[in-house]
């Protein structure tokens, strides 16, 4: 099995849904720990993808998405997912269809694509923090050579458990390191659409949903964000 340029847009366009149907709640994490706008920017800038989405290569649609997400979502977020997903499309260039390997360097490009760009790495409480674990995954998946479909739900599953470790950990990166210790009890928002990026390129509502858990100690309530307000 591989994925095609349809299967791209179908995946691209599943992530938009989802970012849109649980934007409230990635809003609401980054209210405990940042400036509440993470899931509106999010969704704005995916609404703005879907639009633009076209090209004659997994590669190109890559690049649309890229782009878009740079062009409309502010903050810390767009520059990250949009250096994530260029890197993404550049490490697949010249291919017509993407197999399992071809995800792997895919996403292992955009890792390190973000990590640059956020001078970040994993243990910090940020998106690599689900991406990473994906990455594991997905290298340890096709090691055995797993086909795509189960390979992708390993990542999935990992990026989740990835996610869920935010909870317990200081920030260190971004507007939530700015709380220092009472960051501690919350999941990272960035973390929490990573790990429903990575559920959506399994096409299983399922792990979507599963994704979009959140597992935070504290209730927003508690957080800082509503002390300091
Ligand atoms: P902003 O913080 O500018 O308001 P968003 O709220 O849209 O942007 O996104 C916040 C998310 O971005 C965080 O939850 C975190 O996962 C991610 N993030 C912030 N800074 C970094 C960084 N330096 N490296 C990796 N991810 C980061
Ligand atoms: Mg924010």
């Amino acid at each position: 099995m591989s994925i095609d340029n349809e299967q791209v847009t179908a995946f691209v366009e599943r992530f938009a849904a989802a970012v849109e149907q649980h934007r409230r709640l990635l809003t609401r994490l980054d209210s405990a720990i940042g400036d509440a706008d993470h899931g509106e920017n999010m969704h704005r800038g995916m609404k703005a993808v879907v639009e633009r989405l076209d090209g004659d290569t997994p590669a190109a649609r890559l690049k649309v998405v890229a782009m878009a997400l740079v062009s409309k979502v502010g903050g810390a977020a767009g520059p990250l997912y949009g250096t994530g997903f260029l890197r993404a499309s550049k490490a697949v260039e010249g291919r017509d269809t993407l197999g399992a390997a071809d995800l792997l360097a895919a996403l292992d490009a955009a890792f390190d694509g973000i990590a640059q760009r956020g001078k970040s790495q994993r243990g910090q409480k940020t998106m690599l923090d689900a991406l990473g674990p994906a990455v594991d995954a997905l290298r340890a998946a096709v090691d055995d050579g797993a086909d795509l479909d189960d390979a992708l739900r390993a990542a999935a599953v990992a990026a989740d458990e990835g996610k869920r470790g935010t909870v317990p950990v200081q920030a260190q990166r971004g507007r939530a390191s700015y709380l220092g210790e009472r960051s501690i009890g919350h999941q990272d928002p960035g973390a929490t659409s990573t790990a429903i990026l990575i559920a959506c390129m399994t096409g299983d509502d399922a792990l979507v949903a599963t994704a979009a858990e959140d597992a935070s100690e504290k209730a927003p309530e508690e957080g800082p964000g509503v002390d300091d307000a």
